[in-house]
């Protein structure tokens, strides 16, 4: 069986990243999305273990003593970062694993898997950005505006990318994300 491959997806928070992903994993049973830790609190519907590992910042803590990250990063107030194991068993069965992680954490897997395709997904403008963050209204105002902070660098940072997708019309850009992935 030959090796798979490990593509990082990266975008500002409320682009669509799980939108999309959610939509182009189902036509994929070959890919992998890595399951993030992260110490922010689940939202309404989230599952620990299906949508992320919640863990306490000390738990958190304890597992970076441990390396047991590929990468990890702090955004927005909250840690989050990416078990190497499973990446690792995952890519070793063939499969395509997807990182649908931030910007320093894209730098560090830069380094870290310099073979990794490395796929950036912009809105169609800020202002379009900001519509959706707040429509989704999983964010207090003190969050959203640091989300759209960060949201500047990291719109700023696309040409780090190997590819760069935008997501305006949904049935467009899921064919433009997918092509970015897989071709
Ligand atoms: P991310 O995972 O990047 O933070 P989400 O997938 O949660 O973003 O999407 C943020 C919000 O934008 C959601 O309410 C989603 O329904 C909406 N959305 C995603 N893609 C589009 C699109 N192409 N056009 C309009 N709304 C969209
Ligand atoms: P959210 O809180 O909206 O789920 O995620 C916030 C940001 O954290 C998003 O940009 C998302 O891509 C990123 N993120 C999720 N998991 C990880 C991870 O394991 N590592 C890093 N570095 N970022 C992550």
């Amino acid at each position: 069986m030959s090796i798979g491959r490990v593509v990082v997806l990266t975008g500002p928070s409320g682009v669509g990243k799980g939108t999309l992903l959610k939509a182009i994993l189902s036509q994929h049973p070959e890919a992998f999305l890595s399951i993030s830790a992260t110490t922010r609190s689940p939202r309404p519907g989230e599952v620990d273990g299906q949508h992320y590992y919640f863990l306490s910042r000390e738990e958190f803590q304890t597992k970076i003593a441990e390396q047991e990250f590929l990468e990890w990063a702090e955004f927005a107030g909250n840690l989050y970062g990416t078990p190497r194991s499973p990446v690792i068993e995952q890519v070793n069965l063939g499969r395509t694993v997807i990182l649908e992680i931030e910007l320093e954490g894209a730098r560090q897997v830069r380094k870290t898997l310099p073979s990794a395709r490395q796929v950036m997904l912009l809105p169609p403008s800020v202002e379009e950005l900001e519509r959706r963050i707040r429509e989704r209204a999983t964010e207090d105002e003190a969050a959203i505006a640091r989300r759209l902070l960060q949201a500047q660098t990291e719109i700023g940072a696309a040409k780090e990318f190997d590819r760069c997708a935008i997501n305006d019309q949904l049935d467009t850009a899921i064919t433009a994300l997918e092509a970015a992935i897989f071709s």
